[in-house]
């Protein structure tokens, strides 16, 4: 099919998009009476309209039977995390056993590195990629302090080549190689948060892992966005948080995976708290931490049932939408953005906008980054003040995420027309 610039063309893939309508399912933020166009789900995702009632139904259960909710809430609140699991499994392709919602993410990031990051005298090292999400830079640095090493030495960044936008994965790879001597552990993101590059996953497990490392992925940027099939890719662990593209509501809670060869071994070290003692035995209260041998082993505290009852809300929204119909979209979206981007700099004498996103398919999710050539300030305040919820990065990146449960097709082409409008008038 030949994607066209119009407006009925994109109505047309609307009238013929099997989603369509659970745009209906969220609160959508409104400007001055009607819908903003909400490109910022990579950001905060929207709410489900269900949520409100899933919470009430803890508070209702709270409200009724105190300490005894623990047992007999309608969703028992001592497993409630459970409850997640298999859904989660779902979104990141491993088993069941080998995820659980826990913490925030940057939480997960350290609490993961006390296990997996073990360096001595000759392995000490961390591949990452350079300008990663600054919390993962301060998480990396202070372990890699933490246990004597200076991050200079210790912390090797993978940028793109100079005059490139995108990180290279042969140039991951090659790294690797270089430095499989004396590398512990190779971190990075599964979709960088600045481009929307998607990495090669498995590519980087796999070279990682004959270098001697460990490897693991953050997924901030990943779930909820792009397939995963984490246990497949043999991936050794990952986390993420939930409030980007999987809609559990701002500070909502984070999720781990833990490949299984890992999850099952009790005795790997960690720091434990008694949610990760062995369910049978946990209410003796006995000295001596015995570890659930899954996922569950790594928690510390009991469940933030209300964050965690806002994710099940969320969670439910995309088991009824099915993820298969939801990747299918989320290609034609971000394909329809590309191609009417790149029409903004058809018939210009140079072009307007860049594309820092990758166009190969494969290596891009719902983000679309546009390096803004021209009037990018004044573009982004056209947008703002006609509703459209965008990301500014200076000095001149848009950033937006269509997303397919609540992103049409006549959104992106509403912000195609906005920015053309304002390249006229400036
Ligand atoms: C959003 C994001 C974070 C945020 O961390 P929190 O601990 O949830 O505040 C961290 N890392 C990356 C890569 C992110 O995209």
């Amino acid at each position: 099919m030949n994607n066209q610039d119009t407006l009925s063309f994109a109505q047309s893939l609307d009238q013929q998009d099997p989603l369509r309508s659970f745009r209906n399912t969220f609160h959508i933020p409104q400007l001055q009476g009607k819908d903003v166009i909400y490109f910022t789900g990579n950001s905060l995702g929207l709410q489900p309209k269900r949520t409100a009632q899933y919470i009430q139904q803890e508070l209702e259960d709270w409200a009724q039977l105190g300490v005894e909710g623990h047992f007999h809430a309608r969703n028992p609140w001592m497993p409630y995390h459970e409850i997640l699991s298999r859904q989660l499994a779902a979104v990141v392709g491993s088993k069941t056993s080998e995820v659980v919602a826990m913490n925030q993410l940057t939480v997960n990031l350290h609490l993961l590195m006390v296990t997996f990051y073990q360096p001595t005298t000759e392995r000490y090292k961390i591949i990452c990629e350079a300008k990663a999400f600054p919390s993962d830079q301060y998480a990396l640095e202070s372990q890699v302090r933490y246990h004597g090493f200076s991050p200079d030495d210790a912390i090797v960044e993978i940028a793109p080549r100079p005059g490139e936008t995108i990180i290279r994965e042969e140039d991951v790879v090659t790294a690797i190689e270089q430095h499989k001597d004396h590398l512990a552990l190779v971190l990075m993101g599964g979709v960088n948060y600045y481009t929307g590059q998607v990495f090669d996953m498995p590519a980087i497990t796999k070279a990682g892992h004959r270098a001697g490392a460990i490897v693991g992925f953050d997924l901030a940027h990943a779930v909820g966005n792009i397939e995963l099939q984490l246990h497949d890719w043999d991936v050794d662990f990952a986390t993420w948080c939930s409030y980007k593209y999987l809609n559990s509501g701002p500070g909502g809670v984070s999720g781990v995976y833990i490949h299984e060869r890992h999850a099952t071994n009790i005795n790997l070290p960690r720091f434990a708290g008694w949610w990760g003692y062995e369910k049978e035995t946990r209410f003796k209260m006995d000295k001596g931490f015995k570890a659930i041998p899954t996922a569950e082993g790594w928690q510390l505290s009991n469940a933030p049932v209300l964050s965690m009852a806002a994710h099940k809300a969320s969670l439910d929204v995309f088991e009824e939408a099915g993820w298969e119909r939801i990747h299918a979209k989320r290609k034609l979206l971000s394909g329809y953005t590309h191609f009417l981007m790149q029409q903004i700099n058809v018939g210009q004498s140079e072009p307007l906008i860049q594309i820092l996103t990758p166009a190969d398919e494969s290596r891009r999710g719902c983000q679309v980054s546009l390096l803004m050539l021209k009037n990018g300030k004044s573009i982004f305040e056209a947008l703002t003040k006609q509703g459209v919820i965008a990301d500014w990065r200076e000095p001149n990146v848009i950033r937006i995420a269509p997303v397919p449960l609540y992103n049409s097709y006549e959104d992106v082409w509403r912000f195609s027309e906005i920015i053309k409008s304002t390249l006229n008038n400036a």
